[in-house]
């Protein structure tokens, strides 16, 4: 394929096409940023315009754009459309940065900057590959369109309406996301599960406002204490399994086949605990870890707190204590009955000498699993295989992309994650980086998908 050739002998002007593109801090969660997501959104639509695409357009949404823009119509040609975002997470605390987030340092062939490989970078690939055909071929061998958004890294508030709206000209056959990361460079893999998401916010309140605890202590409910009761409830200490009634009524159980796939894949306990620093693993007892992280729901405390946390001694009966629960999901629980269910057990469970409330989070996502071999997917796997030597394991991701979900729902297609990041990518921490190695394998592999899906 000269696309190939033509990425090979124009990388170094690509490599300083995607420095400028991660020196713009399109943090999306911090207003003062606004202009420059903007300024991302821009870059991407003058580079989709230079791959040849056509009516690429940068929509305003209440918050940041959405860009989309499709390849010159190939007639009887399969139609793709692929996702990304050009928004990044803040990149604080900085002073753990080895050099600027925005200022891109190349070392030992790794590209460090916010955004490297989540997901400017990943995104770059796409907009690479496509300049390649455009120059080399006049234009693309199947349908591509592109939807880009500038919203991931807040949850997507505006995409699934932009999505509803744009049904007709999203339309394709499969979508094809690259914003997760392979296992190794040498251990290619395809994400073919994400998990869901739900979480909720608990107040437990007992007196009206912090009490002497030597005038009231043990006459009066101490809310911290309860909180805590509470929530040893809601999960075995001892075998992880989460007990809030039909909490698992709807997970899909994993079949003996499923299982034994899953055990293929490479991993080792005892390095995974180590790069953990906790001093032993634990989790639901009866599954293996790669089961837990990826076939598996939690329930897990992301913040307690209340009463006295300043310095000294303050004998205080504190009135009120807090956590943040979120819960990832997995096939087929819905996030909503399950947030329901939480809120109903934490009520019940509630002692008469606290009141409890409950507050479900806006935030929420379906876990998908993707079927395996679909058409377009074995292709994707076989380019993978073409270019890594090796044909890529099939995972199950703990996180969520809760969009891919919503591609299912609205447009019913399903969605390959094709990432080219690697595990210790650091995203959302300091020193994100993007071997720049997974950059041209990356190119590669999407030249050769481009390329295969047009005769499959
Ligand atoms: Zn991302």
């Amino acid at each position: 394929m000269q696309e190939l050739d033509y990425l090979e002998s124009n990388r170094d002007r690509h490599i300083e096409e995607l420095r400028a593109f991660l020196s713009i801090p399109s943090v999306s969660t911090r207003s003062e940023h606004a202009g420059d997501v903007q300024a991302a959104a821009d870059f991407v639509v003058q580079q989709l315009r230079a791959a040849g695409l056509e009516a690429v357009e940068k929509h305003s949404t209440p918050g940041h754009p959405v860009v989309t823009g499709h390849t010159k119509p190939v007639a009887g040609a399969p139609t793709v459309l692929i996702y990304g975002h050009y928004d990044v997470q803040p990149a604080e605390p900085l002073e753990l940065w080895k050099t600027p987030p925005f200022v891109p340092d190349l070392r030992d062939g790794k590209l460090y900057a916010r955004g490297a490989a989540d997901d400017k970078g990943q995104v770059f690939i796409y907009l690479k590959v496509l300049e390649a055909f455009h120059q080399v071929r006049g234009g693309c061998p199947v349908n591509v369109k592109v939807l880009i958004e500038g919203e991931e890294e807040i949850g997507s508030p505006n995409l699934v309406p932009f999505l509803k709206a744009h049904k007709k000209e999203l339309a394709c056959d499969v979508v094809l996301v690259s914003d997760t990361h392979m296992m190794g460079y040498d251990t290619p893999s395809i994400t073919v599960g994400l998990r869901g998401l739900t979480s909720v916010e608990v107040t437990v309140q007992g007196a009206s406002g912090d009490l002497h605890s030597g005038t009231y202590g043990g006459s009066v409910a101490n809310p911290i204490q309860v909180l805590c009761e509470m929530l040893v409830a809601c999960k075995n200490p001892r075998t992880g399994k989460i007990l809030i009634p039909g909490f698992y009524d709807d997970v899909r159980r994993l079949s003996a086949q499923d299982r034994r796939k899953l055990a293929e894949a490479p991993h080792d306990d005892e390095k995974f605990r180590s790069a953990t620093g906790a001093p032993a693993l634990f989790g639901e007892k009866g599954f293996s870890t790669i089961e837990r992280i990826g076939a598996r729901p939690t329930f897990e405390v992301n913040g307690i707190w209340g009463g006295y946390m300043g310095e000294g001694l303050k004998t205080v009966l504190p009135s009120q204590a807090h956590a943040k629960i979120s819960m990832r999901l997995v096939p087929d629980q819905d996030p909503q009955s399950i947030a329901k269910a939480t809120e109903a057990f934490l009520k019940e469970i509630a002692p008469p000498h606290v009141n409890v409330t409950v507050t479900r989070e806006r935030n929420q996502g379906d876990a998908i699993w993707v079927d395996a071999d679909f058409p377009a997917m074995q292709v994707a796997r076989d380019a993978v295989r073409k270019v890594f030597g090796t044909a890529p394991h099939l995972t199950l991701e703990g996180g969520s992309i809760p969009i891919v979900a919503n591609f299912k729902k609205v447009l019913r297609r399903d969605t390959i994650l094709l990432g080219f990041g690697l595990p210790d990518d650091r995203l959302h921490a300091p020193n994100e980086k993007f071997d720049l190695r997974m950059l041209d394998r990356g190119m590669k592999t999407v030249a050769h998908l481009l390329n295969d899906l047009a005769t499959a």
